[in-house]
């Protein structure tokens, strides 16, 4: 093979490594197993490259053991990047009885060739295990490409093996296989697949952080609810759909500040997670809420506003009846709710909210602790047509 495409290799590979440790400066535990496996699969394309006085036994166990730990972190990658459980003693299993194995084969037998076939198996084995136990898990299409490409790598080193144990005459040595054009075809082709998995799996990586960090610029970190801005880009496809009716839904909290003058700001916080929690717990799935800021929140529900105010009036009584002494407030609380429907023909929520917004202030003008919603059908573009 051509001495600088053996030479690109190992930089590709370690290119990679130093990539995917920056990646994992995100705090992205994938990337630092991507890492450590890309520098040890560069690594063992480099052993072939030291001075020609080490022994070719020693050279061919070190790069065995270099691949089969880079396999071992690529298979861990793989694990963790989909949530699975690690199966590290599985793992450290296989990886023992392969330089186990590999060892006798080298040392003992002389034989490169039965080597070269614990090697390749057991690579394969790291990845089906990790990939067995992945399943159908891949949701976005990254992670499927992910996943594929994966599989690529297990059936690439799956075809070597079945190629040079079995098709090619059993007396073709070694050297006179590495000299083949099979062996440069799967050099090839385990180079372009270990590129094309670097890429796609830095690709998984960096939209998992993109999207993590979207997540948290959304949400509200007291209440783990959607923000404003979240609750926008949830209700963003809802809204412009007039067939199907939605409601709004605006609590907010009676007398906040008195209980925070009264319990303090920390026993406040406790307060509007428990709301959050209440919420949480009467929200339909297919509901978006939000805390608006403050003392104020905002749900968004599929339906119309009778449907609505069932919902919004047992959240009152849960949070009315709710004893807060353990948040650190010896006081009963009470909320608020405006109510309003979405009408169809609004292309936004900004209307509807405005409405609802004018209930939640009659409910604080007529005593507090209710909820006020106008609930006479609202004639529908759709039904005037029918
Ligand atoms: P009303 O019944 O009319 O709604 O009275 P209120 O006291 O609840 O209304 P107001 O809007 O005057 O006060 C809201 C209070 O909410 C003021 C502020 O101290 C408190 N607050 C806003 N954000 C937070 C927060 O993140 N934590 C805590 N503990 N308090 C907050
Ligand atoms: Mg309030
Ligand atoms: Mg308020």
């Amino acid at each position: 093979m051509d001495d600088k495409f053996a030479f690109l290799l190992p930089l590709v590979m370690l290119s990679f490594a130093a990539t995917f440790a920056v990646a994992a400066r995100w705090n992205s535990r994938p990337a630092r197993l991507w890492s450590v496996g890309y520098a040890l699969a560069g690594g063992a394309y480099l052993v072939p490259m030291v001075p020609e006085n080490v022994p070719v036994v020693l050279q061919a166990l070190l790069a065995d053991i270099g691949f089969l730990l880079a396999f071992w972190c690529f298979g861990q990658a793989l694990l963790d990047y989909f949530g699975r459980p690690l199966r590290r003693r599985l793992f450290a299993f296989l990886v023992a009885a392969s330089t186990a194995g590999a060892a006798y084969t080298i040392v003992g037998m002389a034989d490169l060739r039965a080597e070269t076939l614990v090697n390749d198996l057991a690579c394969s084995a790291l990845l089906l295990i990790a990939l067995g136990s992945i399943g159908l898990r891949a949701q976005t299409a990254i992670d499927r490409v992910l996943v594929g490409v994966s599989v690529l790598v297990v059936l690439d080193n799956l075809t070597r093996t079945v190629v040079f144990n079995l098709v090619l005459a059993p007396e073709t040595s070694l050297d006179a296989f590495a000299g083949s054009p099979y062996a440069f075809a799967m050099q090839m082709t385990g180079a372009a697949l270990g590129l094309v998995g670097g890429l796609v799996a830095l690709a998984a990586v960096t939209l998992r952080v993109v999207a993590g960090y979207r997540d948290a610029a959304e949400r509200d970190p007291l209440t783990g609810l959607l923000n404003r801005r979240g609750f926008e880009r949830a209700t963003a496809g809802f809204a412009a759909d007039p067939s199907r009716p939605a409601s709004l839904v605006v609590c907010d909290i009676d007398h906040f500040k008195a209980v925070n003058d009264a319990f303090g700001h920390a026993a406040g916080d406790r307060i509007l997670e428990g709301f959050a929690e209440i919420v949480g717990i009467v929200m339909p799935p297919d509901g978006v809420a939000a805390r608006f800021g403050g003392e104020e929140f905002i749900l968004f529900l599929p339906g119309p506003p009778q449907v609505a105010a069932v919902i919004a009036e047992v959240l009152r009584i849960a949070f009315a009846e709710r004893d807060w002494r353990a948040e650190g407030a010896g006081r009963r609380l009470t909320a608020s709710f405006g109510i309003a429907g979405v009408e169809g023909g609004e292309s936004s929520l900004f209307e509807a909210m405005a409405r609802a917004d004018a209930h939640l202030y009659a409910a604080k003008a007529s005593g507090r602790n209710r909820v006020v919603a106008s609930l006479a059908a609202q004639p529908r573009p759709s039904a005037l047509a029918a």
